[in-house]
Order: structure tokens, then sequence, then C-alpha cells
């Protein structure tokens, strides 16, 4: 499969910049590759730029950090002009919630103890989870990054502090109105029961969305599968995404997917700024 439509990079909580993120992609055999930071669209003209030199096909993405019935979810826009106004709007608001939770969680680990995290405060952009768990291993707090999730930035944890994301209804309003296709992104990482996952696939369904993210580097065929189904009864299209950050022991590129299920047809559909060049 030479699509990989959901990546990372240092503009978010992915450790590539975006040109280097780009050359992974290119090496590993990606033809046409989404950057898709959180909640900014930073990396777009650097990706675009290094994607134009090898042959790459860059589509502008995003993920979306969005408040869902109690529940974060995350979902991807595909193809969408960055620099709609409406977006940017949108965008800079989570990035503002972003950093006012960071605030609240340096504040937290200060009343637990952990002394010094403000120094984290001084990055500019996005602020994730991700750069305060890696600080948390930096310090010796936790012995890796995993770990510093479970023990302090999760629910329930000394480092944890909810934040109000988008409505779901508001980050697929943005994407499809600055002409970009919403995903679904990884929708069986929320644990949320089947009924509960139906739920959220026709809300997002009747908010305007256009695809479920079906293959991704976690699933197996089975579970790609059961999302295929999920996909084509709600009469959606399906995407393709490795949600890759860093390269990791098992898994040190982007790309590698599965091809889709059969009796799902892919988010590119109809989108001739989604096809490989050459073909
Ligand atoms: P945030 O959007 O800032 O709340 O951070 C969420 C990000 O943290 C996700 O996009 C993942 O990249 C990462 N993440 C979430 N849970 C874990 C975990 N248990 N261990 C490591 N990374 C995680
Ligand atoms: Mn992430
Ligand atoms: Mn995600
Ligand atoms: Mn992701």
């Amino acid at each position: 499969m030479y699509y990989d439509l959901h990546t990372h990079t240092v503009c978010s909580d992915g450790q590539l910049t975006p040109e280097r993120l780009v050359a992974a992609a290119a090496e590993a055999g990606v033809r046409v590759l989404a950057v898709t930071d959180h909640d900014t669209v930073a990396a777009i003209a650097d990706a675009r730029r290094a994607a134009d030199r090898c042959g790459v096909v860059l589509v502008a993405g995003v993920e979306i950090s969005v408040s869902w019935a109690g529940n974060t979810v995350h979902i991807v826009g595909l193809d969408m002009n960055p620099a709609d106004a409406i977006l940017q709007r949108g965008l800079a608001q989570l990035q503002a919630v972003r950093r006012e939770r960071a605030v609240a969680i340096v504040a937290r680990l200060a009343a637990a103890g952990i002394e010094g995290a403000a120094a984290l405060l001084a990055r500019e952009g996005v602020i994730s989870r991700v750069h305060i768990a890696d600080w948390l291993v930096a310090q010796g707090h936790a012995p890796d990054s995993a770990l510093a999730f479970r023990k302090f930035l999760s629910p329930g944890r000394p480092g944890y502090v909810a934040a109000s994301w988008a409505s779901l209804a508001d980050a697929v309003g943005w994407v499809v109105g600055a002409g970009g296709r919403a995903v679904l992104a990884h929708p069986t990482r929320y644990r949320l029961s089947a009924g509960r996952l139906r739920q959220l696939v026709s809300a997002f369904t009747e908010a305007g969305g256009g695809a479920l993210e079906v293959v991704s580097a976690g699933l197996d065929i089975g579970e790609s599968g059961r999302l295929a189904r999920l996909a084509a009864h709600a009469g959606l299209l399906a995407s393709v995404g490795s949600d890759f950050h860093k390269a990791l022991p098992w898994r040190r590129h982007p790309g590698g997917l599965r091809e889709l299920p059969v009796g799902v047809a892919g988010v590119w559909t109809g989108r001739p700024q989604m096809q490989p060049q050459g073909v």
C-alpha cells in the first residue's frame, strides 16, 4: 500500500522534522503522504517542499482534538486548504486550550512534588502530553513514556487535566469548509462499546464526516475488516494511516500498511490531489 494518510512531525508530538519525515516515507515506498499534526498545519509548507523534491504527493492534513460525549476523539482532516481562515481560527483556539492545559498540568505536577516542568512552557507551538511525558522520563520520574503516561498523565493521576476540545460538528465543519475530507481516526482506540462506537460513527456521518480510518499500524486483518464493514454500513469511505510519530524498534518507518479490505473505497476516491504521481 503506497498511501500513508496519518503521520506526525516535530510541529506536534512527532520526532522527525517535516523534511525527515517525508524522506523516511519516500524511502519506505510511500507515494502519497498526509502530514496530520495535532491541531496545527505548521508542517505543511516545509513538508510540501520536501515532497516535491522526491516525487511524493503531499496531502495537507491535520488531526483535530475533539470532545464527544465525555470522550476525547480525533478527527483527521485530509486535502483541505491549510490557509482557510475558519480552520486556522479553530486550530488557534485548540492550541490555546493546549497551552492552558499545560500550565495546569505543570501546577498539578508541582503540587505532587515534581518541580521544574515549567521549562516545558517555553516551547513554541503545540504542547502535547508527549512532551511532558518525555520530560518526566528525562528527569528520572518514569522509565519510559508509556509509564509516564500511566503514572502521571492519565485520568485520575496527579498530572492529569481534562481539556475541553472542539465539538465534533465544529471539527468536521472546519475540514469540510476548507475543502477537505474528514476522517474518524483510529476508531478502536477510544475503548467505546460497539453500540457507543456506532453512535459516534453516526454523529460523525451526520456532521458531514467522509471516512473511517480502517487500516492502521496496530490493527490486524480482522479488526480492519470489522471497521470496513462499519464504514460501508455508514456509507463512509476508508482511510489508511500509520499514525507514525517516531522510529520504533518494531516499526522503523512510516508507511508499510496493508491494502484496504474489499467492500470499501479509499478516501482518495474522486480526489485528484490525492493520486500518486506517474500513474
Ligand atoms: P495530547 O493530545 O496532548 O493529550 O496527547 C495525546 C498523544 O499522546 C497521542 O496522540 C499519542 O501520541 C500519545 N499517547 C497517548 N497515550 C499514550 C500512552 N499511553 N503512551 C504513550 N503515548 C501516548
Ligand atoms: Mn500523538
Ligand atoms: Mn490520534
Ligand atoms: Mn495521530
